[in-house]
């Protein structure tokens, strides 16, 4: 700087007044302020002024830079050092010199040896001469590279990136082929599994967590009358219907609550008919713990719980077969000898008025307890039934006399056919006797009166509804009777054909008659359907099966004379165990004129058929201790005395002994017990003896 002012002032300093020094001073404090480096030349290119920061950026000597000095001296002084780079340095001078003298504005950049760049800027002055301006530019330059550098970079890191991009891409849609692949392979797969499970006689189904089903097997979606495409989306309750969603809702929310759950419901089958499924849930556990669905897997059990509850009923039926015969066997001996005694007692004293007062009630009782057995039996199906082809619309209208007249006159009886001409295959009596109970029934449930009708009619059972009776399908003529009563709740009506279950008041009601009804209908090979609502009535109709062409027979000879005079002096072999029936029945064979040996067991009366000759006639107990019972007996005489005629008599009928039963050999008529001396003689009369 010093040397600067120093020079500065020596430029101008020589003849000059002070105020132009002065200015020459500040000039040149001005320019030494400046980063840029600052040379002004004359014409003559000579120095003219200068700024310290041109003697730094250059690294010119202080001394170098003096008013007057030659722009060729500091041009030598740089191609002397090296700074123009290798090369003659009288050559660079001259070119550099020879430059200079154009005076064209020119802009050069140079690097210096130390590596500083400068940029060089010339501008010509207005009356000749330059100035010349230095700046380095280094930083800004670096600077730039940087900017450039990282550019570069980022472009690179760009590309790269671009490049990883494209290499993903192109692994990706590889990825994507594959996956076609696996994908084909997994719906191949997933067909086959679809395939397998609509080929199981099962439902099966997926539904997730909201209650939506995501899969359902062509059964399962069938079973609701949609196809499987349809189920699938579906909320439940869409595809299950409402009646069936109240029932299964609370198992499903459990389910999903995590729980294992199998229940039955009822719902309505595709063919209308109502069926029965049995369903297990099996909750979708996530490894973490969350429910994400629910398996579910039915099945039709519709047919496995027909036949268990008709096995069921009949067990029940059987048990109370077995004891109701048992039973009736002691029961009916007693009463042989009660009304045989009490028949005798009566004979005995014909004018005695207290036979009158007492022996006719207990006779009375006795034939009630009598009945009672009978219905029992009936119930039981142990009841020798005697089916006959039967013109029911007939049967109907008489008995329906029958009912009017028993019934109070609050209750409306009438009857319906719906066909001409209705001929079943039936025990008429039973019948009959069934078509009262209901009546009586109907009775009871409409204790305000109301209305009771009897109407028949052909009914076809298909092979459901018959199931459901355990009957073979078919045409069945149809017996309704129906009341407008007060109708049973749904226990009632579960129990109502169990013999003994009554809920009318102690002494009102036995309990007998629907058993009766029940067991009768059975045993003609039909069977009972039961419609009741309660407070609006019941409907109880009889199928019984039908018979096409035949006409039903003429009625019974009724009142047949009984002449007793056939048998008269006949010896009648008695086989009995029980001597008080024995002593009974002898008295009456007796009062019809027989002959009578006793023998209180089957082997004892085999030995008398076999030593006496003269016996006309056996009539035996069918139960009798020994190896030898009645049946024993029977055959035995057939064998022995093929032409001997023989009687049964038992306290109940066994199945072999159904009118038209199955055996080929029916063996002999069978005399139920107990039985009065009419009844003896009309068992007796047709054997000609
Ligand atoms: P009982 O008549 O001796 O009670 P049943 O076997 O005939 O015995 O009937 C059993 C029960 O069934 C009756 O007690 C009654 O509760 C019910 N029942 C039968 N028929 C009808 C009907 N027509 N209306 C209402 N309830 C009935
Ligand atoms: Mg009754």
């Amino acid at each position: 700087m010093n040397g600067h002012q120093q020079s500065a002032c020596g430029t101008v300093g020589e003849a000059e007044p002070s105020s132009e020094r002065r200015y020459q001073e500040m000039l040149g404090a001005g320019l030494d302020l400046l980063d840029q480096g600052v040379t002004v030349f004359d014409a003559e290119l000579r120095m003219v002024a200068w700024n310290t920061a041109f003697l730094r950026l250059l690294d010119f000597p202080e001394g170098l830079a003096r008013p007057g000095v030659s722009f060729e001296a500091f041009i030598r002084y740089n191609a002397e050092r090296g700074d123009y780079g290798p090369g003659d340095p009288a050559q660079q001078v001259a070119e550099r010199v020879a430059r200079a003298k154009s005076f064209e504005p020119h802009v050069t950049e140079r690097i210096r040896p130390n590596g500083r760049i400068l940029s060089i800027r010339g501008f010509p002055l207005p009356h000749q001469g330059f100035i010349t301006v230095y700046t380095d530019i280094t930083d800004q330059r670096h600077a730039a590279e940087q900017i450039a550098r990282h550019q570069a970079e980022l472009e690179e890191h760009i590309e790269s990136r671009t490049e990883a991009l494209t290499r993903a891409n192109e692994e990706l849609t590889a990825a994507i082929e594959s996956n076609k692949a696996i994908t084909q392979a997994l719906r191949r797969s997933e067909q086959r599994l679809r395939e397998i499970t609509d080929a199981i006689p099962a439902a099966v189904a997926y539904f997730d967590r909201e209650w939506a089903y995501r899969y359902a097997n062509k059964g399962y979606a069938e079973w609701f009358g949609w196809s499987a495409d349809q189920v699938e989306g579906r909320k439940i309750q869409d595809v299950v219907g409402q009646e069936v969603f109240e029932v299964v809702q609370p198992y499903v929310a459990r389910a999903l609550a995590g729980e294992r759950v199998t229940y039955e419901y009822q719902l309505t089958g595709r063919d209308g008919n109502p069926a029965r499924a049995r369903s297990t849930l099996v909750p979708d556990i996530a490894p973490d713990g969350t429910v994400l669905g629910g398996y579910v897997h039915s099945v039709d059990v519709t047919e496995q719980r027909r036949t268990q509850a008709a096995l069921a009923q009949a067990q029940k039926m059987e048990a109370i077969g077995q004891l109701t015969g048992g039973l009736a066997h002691d029961f009916n001996n007693m009463l042989t000898v009660v009304i045989g005694n009490l028949v005798a007692l009566k004979e005995n004293h014909p004018d005695d008025p207290l036979t009158e007062n007492f022996v006719e009630p207990a006779m009375h009782a006795a034939n009630r307890g009598a009945e009672l057995i009978r219905r029992l039996l009936g119930f039981a199906r142990r009841q020798p039934l005697e089916p006959k082809p039967v013109e029911v619309n007939e049967l109907i209208l008489g008995m329906s006399k029958l009912i009017r007249r028993s019934l109070p006159s609050t209750i409306a009886v009438s009857t319906a056919s719906r066909e001409p001409c209705l001929v079943a295959m039936v025990d008429a009596h039973q019948l009959e006797n069934a078509l009262l109970n209901l009546a009586l029934n109907a009775r009871d449930a409409m204790p305000n009166g109301g209305e009771l009708r009897i109407e028949s009619s052909l009914e076809h059972l298909n092979i459901h509804a018959a199931a459901d009776l355990e009957v073979p399908p078919g045409d069945y003529v149809q017996i309704a009777v129906t009341d407008n009563g007060m109708g049973m709740d749904g226990s009632t009506l579960a129990r109502v054909f169990e013999p003994f279950f009554t809920t009318k008041q102690f002494g009102m009601g036995s309990g007998l008659g629907m058993s009766m009804v029940y067991g009768f209908t059975k045993q003609s090979g039909g069977g009972v359907r039961i419609r009741s609502r309660q407070a609006r009535g019941t409907t109880v109709a009889l199928l019984l099966p039908r018979v096409e062409e035949a006409q039903p027979e003429a009625a019974l000879p009724a009142g047949r004379e009984v002449d007793a005079a056939d048998l008269a002096g006949k010896l009648v072999l008695l086989a009995e165990d029980d001597a008080d029936v024995r002593s009974v029945v002898r008295m009456q064979l007796a009062e019809l004129g027989c002959a009578v040996v006793e023998a209180e067991n089957g082997a004892e009366a085999a030995d008398m058929v076999e030593n006496i000759p003269a016996i006309a006639l056996v009539i035996s107990d069918v139960v009798m201790p020994g190896v030898m019972d009645g049946r024993a007996l029977a055959r035995f005489v057939k064998r022995f005395r093929p032409d001997l005629p023989m009687v049964l008599m038992s306290g109940f009928a066994e199945s072999g002994f159904h009118a038209g039963g199955l055996d080929p050999d029916p063996g002999p008529p069978l005399l139920a017990k107990p039985f009065s001396r009419d009844k003896l003689l009309a068992a007796l009369r047709p054997l000609g003896a």
